[in-house]
């Protein structure tokens, strides 16, 4: 038996949260006596795929003739690499290539699936029991999963991974596995050359109390100067002083970094469901009674105007000390 985990691999490069994934797998593996095979597909070196070991794989399976990210061809290879490995854990990452593959496959080989899971899961006989985060990140509810064959995906970020100098085989996988019915016509991605922001670990965001897209250099200089990326609240989205794919919250994309920098956002219920999961939260708004400081780590009443420079320059007056 071995816990089979895939990751993707797009653009010839293995993700961060695939790597989160290989150290998830590897924790399920040393509870089980067992070892972690790695599936990816695509145009990855060799010396990266045998750089996964680090993370914990002993084994990694790549195939190299599947280069676009289809469902249908890409669960449909997974199911044969659990035939193969008689994988009875698969571990998918929670993001948007997992978030498609893992029902898909939870259907064609009848695995019980839980999505978005957060903790190691205790294994009890044929039965694991595995934590995720409900009602916008305000509980967590326990899962109890008792199928022969069990599909976890992991929420990205919600543990710290730590490597090892091991290395992992490669051996080239190709069953063969239909095109698929739905066909990819055009990939476009959207997000620019910065850090992605689900990767982030620091993250710098504003809100209206920023009064207008002209004003977004101030985020953008403590973003530059920590090497954060950058998110906004919806309405900033909405009214297009910055882009969709940099609102976080219920509606947006759902972030866990070290650090979550917010100037000049209330802190509404629907924000805070993307960003609760921030290690560190640092709040900076005019108003002392803005929800937002509540959830906050740090809090600072003040101008985001002012606020902003005198931060971005602290961490310049630091680097230049350190
Ligand atoms: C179904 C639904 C889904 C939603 N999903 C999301 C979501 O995913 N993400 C999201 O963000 N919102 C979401 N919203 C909207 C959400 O309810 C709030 O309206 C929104 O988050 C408010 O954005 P804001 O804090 O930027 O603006 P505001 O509520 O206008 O708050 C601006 C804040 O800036 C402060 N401020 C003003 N001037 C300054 C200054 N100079 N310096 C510092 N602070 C200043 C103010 O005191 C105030 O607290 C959703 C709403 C609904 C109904």
């Amino acid at each position: 038996m071995s816990v089979l985990v895939f990751a993707d691999a797009r653009g010839g490069e293995i993700a961060k949260a695939a790597h989160e994934a290989i150290f998830y797998g590897k924790q399920i593996a040393d509870k089980t006596s067992s070892t972690v095979t790695v599936l990816t597909y695509g145009d990855v070196s060799n010396e990266n795929l045998e750089k996964l070991g680090n993370y914990g794989a002993s084994k990694v399976l790549v195939n190299r003739s599947i280069t676009e990210e289809n469902d249908q061809t890409l669960s449909a290879l997974v199911a044969e690499a659990v035939n193969a490995e008689g994988a009875r854990v698969i571990v998918f990452s929670f993001d948007p290539i997992g978030k498609v593959l893992a029902p898909r496959l939870s259907a064609k080989i009848e695995a019980g699936l839980v999505a978005g899971v957060t903790s190691i899961p205790e294994i009890e006989g044929n039965a694991m029991t595995v934590s995720k985060n409900v009602f916008s990140g305000k509980a967590f509810a326990k899962y109890r999963i008792n199928t022969e064959v069990k599909i976890l995906s992991l929420l990205p970020n919600s543990f710290q991974v730590s490597t090892t100098d091991a290395t992992a085989s490669v051996e080239e996988f190709a069953p063969s596995v239909s095109d698929g019915r739905l066909k990819v016509k055009e990939l476009r991605a959207v997000g620019g050359e910065g850090i992605p922001l689900p990767e982030a670990e620091l993250v710098v965001s504003a809100g209206r109390g920023l009064k207008g897209p002209e004003n977004w250099g101030i985020v953008q200089e403590l973003a530059d100067e920590l090497g954060a990326a950058t998110a906004c609240s919806r309405p900033v989205s909405d009214m297009d002083w910055r882009p969709h794919h940099e609102h976080v919250g219920q509606t947006g994309i759902a972030i866990r970094p070290n650090l979550y920098i917010a100037a000049g956002i209330s802190g509404a219920i629907q924000h805070l469901a993307g960003v609760n999961g921030s290690k560190t939260i640092v709040v900076i708004n005019t108003d002392p009674e803005a929800p937002f400081f509540k959830a906050a780590d740090y809090g600072v009443v003040g101008d985001a105007f002012e606020v902003l420079p005198r931060l971005t320059e602290a961490v310049k007056n630091f680097k230049a000390a350190n």
